[in-house]
């Protein structure tokens, strides 16, 4: 007898308390770097395979926001590469036209007989090259200068000419003064314009020469001081660092051209997987509240009276409520390394590297990615993660005509009890380490010191404490996600090198 598809039931028990947990913080832990490969016979072609990899998909999502969060996967085939693209939305022909003209470059260096001929043509290559990454990704790349010009360098800037960060020290106030003269000359030209496509390319360059400059230095000394200070800086250094990524990008895939030619020789072919339609959440409006949930949570009155007991103590459960109705309006996709894994779940494919079934993806995945990826049998190598909790999330679609419907089903509804499982724990170990009840009506100006460090103490709180009691978040500093997306923030300051969270892909 064929498999059932996932019943409503069991999508219920999943999603009820995820939009509870949601709701108790978006931000669900630390983030996670990638599983290392473990195969030590061969760690750079496993590295330069993933940073391949990683690199297409980043120059892939030229435009930031979630509808172009793209992955990739590379299969090998007896003709050649197939570079498989999934994209939160359609992948846009434009990304396909893109990255055809990229890859000719890349087969162009790798089929050359010796690897002198291949680093001479690689060195041929690599301006060009570089000039056609920043171009396609100038939306991108803009909201970063706008970002940096409008806002962060002047903060630092100003911080830097109150003279609070030198204490005295001549040295220090030496390479304090090259920092702010290297951020005027670049960024802040004292009328707001937006740069041309010859500046922008320049900004860039000149992002990644300065990498291990003294003025880079001087941001990254000044990232590790103080507190409320220390984040302006911070956040200005993580941006710089994106604009000069897409430098060490284009020198990654040139490398990989001429050390992987075995890999590259016979070419590659594109081909992009269609993204689903969106759908409406399986939960009814009499689901998504507090009460229903823990009934589903625990089947014992005495557990549920425990549990709602402790949450009271915390939370005022009507308003939880509230927001749990408002989450169950939102519509669900099929996350794009997700659309890519039950691809080749499907088809069999072989990964290039058959010891390494890597995805990689323009941004570390979020937390129901990574559950998910972590729970499935394929044993996929598990993704870094920004750790952040998305309940539009869905499974992969199953098409209740393919023949192996049945298996499918019964393959994911194995990982949704694994996953209810994963969201039931994360939710009572939430609600046993909280010691305090949050401030609930916090008044956005006065006693705003205090309001922001209980919640800046707590910062997966904010979030949800923000949309729950109206607590201006814009006037806490302490706040990372007040100027720049908190998933895209990633900051290794101990690391002279940006995190590989994002994508995977390193500046050095
Ligand atoms: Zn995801």
């Amino acid at each position: 007898m064929a498999q059932a598809p996932i019943k409503r039931k069991v999508l219920r028990r999943f999603y009820e308390p995820l939009l509870l947990l949601s709701a108790l913080g978006q931000i669900r832990g630390e983030r996670i770097k990638s599983e290392s490969n473990t195969d030590t016979l061969s760690p750079n072609v496993h590295k330069l395979r993933r940073s391949f990899v990683d690199g297409i998909a980043y120059i892939c999502a030229y435009e930031k926001g979630p509808s172009r969060v793209t992955a990739v996967a590379l299969e090998k085939t007896p003709q050649e590469i197939r570079v498989w693209l999934a994209a939160n939305e359609k992948v846009q022909e434009k990304v396909i036209q893109f990255l055809e003209n990229v890859l000719s470059d890349i087969h162009r260096i790798s089929k050359l007989n010796d690897r002198e001929s291949r680093q001479q043509e690689g060195e041929r290559t690599k301006e060009d090259l570089t000039s056609r990454v920043i171009a396609f990704n100038a939306p991108r790349i803009q909201i970063y200068y706008d970002q940096v010009a409008q806002k962060h360098a002047p903060a630092c800037l100003e911080i830097i000419s109150e003279g609070h960060e030198g204490s005295g020290d001549r040295i220090a106030r030496i390479g304090e003064t090259h920092l702010a003269e290297w951020l005027r000359e670049n960024f802040v030209t004292g009328t707001p314009s937006t740069p041309n496509s010859t500046k922008l390319q320049a900004l860039v360059r000149t992002c990644y020469e300065n990498r291990r400059s003294p003025v880079f230095d001087t941001l990254k000394h000044l990232a590790g001081q103080g507190e409320t200070r220390r984040l302006k800086f911070e956040q200005l250094y993580d941006l710089l660092c994106k604009l000069g990524k897409y430098v060490h990008i284009t020198k990654k895939l040139i490398e990989a051209a001429i050390s992987l030619s075995q890999d590259f020789m016979e070419g590659f072919q594109i081909e992009a997987l269609p993204s689903p339609k969106e759908q409406k959440l399986p939960l009814m409006s009499n689901e998504a509240t507090v009460e229903s949930t823990i009934h589903r949570m625990f089947s014992s009155s005495e557990e549920q009276s425990k549990f709602m007991a402790r949450l009271q103590f915390i939370w005022d459960p009507s308003e939880l409520s509230e927001l749990l109705q408002r989450q169950h309006n939102t519509k669900t996709r099929v996350h794009a390394e997700l659309l890519l894994i039950d691809h080749f779940e499907k088809n069999g494919c072989n990964f290039l590297d058959g010891n390494d079934k890597y995805i990689g993806c323009s941004k570390p995945a979020c937390y129901l990615c990574h559950a998910y990826i972590t729970s499935h049998p394929g044993r996929y190598t598990v993704p870094a993660s920004h750790q952040k909790l998305y309940v539009g999330w869905r499974l992969p679609d199953i098409d209740p005509k393919d023949p192996a419907c049945a298996a499918q089903h019964k393959s994911q509804e194995q990982i949704i009890m694994k996953l209810i499982d994963w969201v039931r724990k994360d939710i009572t170990t939430d609600i046993e380490s909280r010691t305090s009840r949050l401030p609930y009506h916090a008044d956005s100006t006065v006693g705003m010191t205090s309001t922001s460090k209980t919640l800046a103490s707590k910062p997966d709180l904010l979030s949800s404490a923000s949309s729950l009691y109206d607590v201006d978040t814009k006037a806490i500093d302490i706040n990372r996600s007040e100027t720049v997306d908190p998933q895209e923030v990633q900051t290794q300051l101990d690391d002279s090198d940006i995190s590989d969270d994002e994508g995977g892909v390193r500046l050095d």
